[in-house]
């Protein structure tokens, strides 16, 4: 199938699901991304700044990019003024430089941001706690920043073909944005996203309440390096 096939297959198999699709263009040519976007694609992902940036200036200007990969607070000040979403918020330092960068940049609208959070077993480098995103949104720093919104959570799930698992990881990151909403953002409608759900499990991350797939191979094909 082409790439084209692909984000036609995505768009039927999402219609009449809350789901969106970012399609994961990481180590994809600009012209890949193009064949997404002529067939009407407008929501992409990296994982990368330097990548992203060198993508974005040989792209159309309304493409919706959204940063999945681990962002270092250094590099914030390169990617401000045009996100539109930052998935992999992993602290209050970060959330903070991210706040400062828009505000520099004087956005008309804030970057949106979601809380990654850590639902697989060990490894996995990156992604607060629960007990994490809770101190970061009590936080009176927090509180006073006008140039960011919270739009929901993200996970990364383990990479195991165990369907069990994968569910209660999904459940799991699930009951955390419950939480957080009835916390914290219960008279907030812009606090709705659950981004969960890559290409070997998308499915069964929207059968548990997705509303945001990742999905990188299965549309683009195999990458020749991954990260
Ligand atoms: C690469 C990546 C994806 C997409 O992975 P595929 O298996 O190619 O679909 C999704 N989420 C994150 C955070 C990634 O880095």
């Amino acid at each position: 199938m082409s790439i084209a096939d692909n984000i036609l297959y995505f768009d039927e198999q999402l219609r009449n699901t809350p789901c969106r699709l970012v399609a994961v263009s990481k180590t994809h040519s600009p012209e890949k991304i193009m064949e997404a976007y002529n067939a009407g694609h407008r929501l992409f992902g990296e994982n990368k700044v330097q990548e992203l940036v060198d993508k974005r200036d040989l792209l159309p200007h309304d493409i919706a990019w959204h940063l999945i990969g681990h962002l270092q607070r250094n590099k914030v000040k390169y990617i401000a003024q045009y996100i539109d979403t930052i998935q992999s918020v992993d602290s209050l330092k970060l959330l903070q430089e991210i706040n400062k960068r828009a505000e520099q940049f004087a956005r008309t609208l804030p970057i949106n941001c979601m809380l990654q959070i850590s639902i697989a077993d060990e490894e996995t480098k990156y992604g607060m706690t629960y007990d994490e995103a809770v101190a970061l949104l009590q936080s009176e720093e927090y509180r006073k920043m006008n140039y960011v919104s919270i739009t929901g959570v993200m996970g990364i799930a383990t990479n195991t073909e165990d369907e069990q698992k994968l569910r209660q990881e999904f459940r799991y990151l699930r009951e955390c944005f419950q939480n957080l909403k009835d916390t914290f953002f219960f008279a907030s409608d812009y606090f709705n996203e659950i981004s969960m759900g890559m290409t070997s499990d998308w499915q069964l991350a929207v059968a548990e309440g997705s509303t945001i797939i990742r999905v990188g191979s299965g549309i683009f094909g195999t990458r020749n390096y991954s990260k």
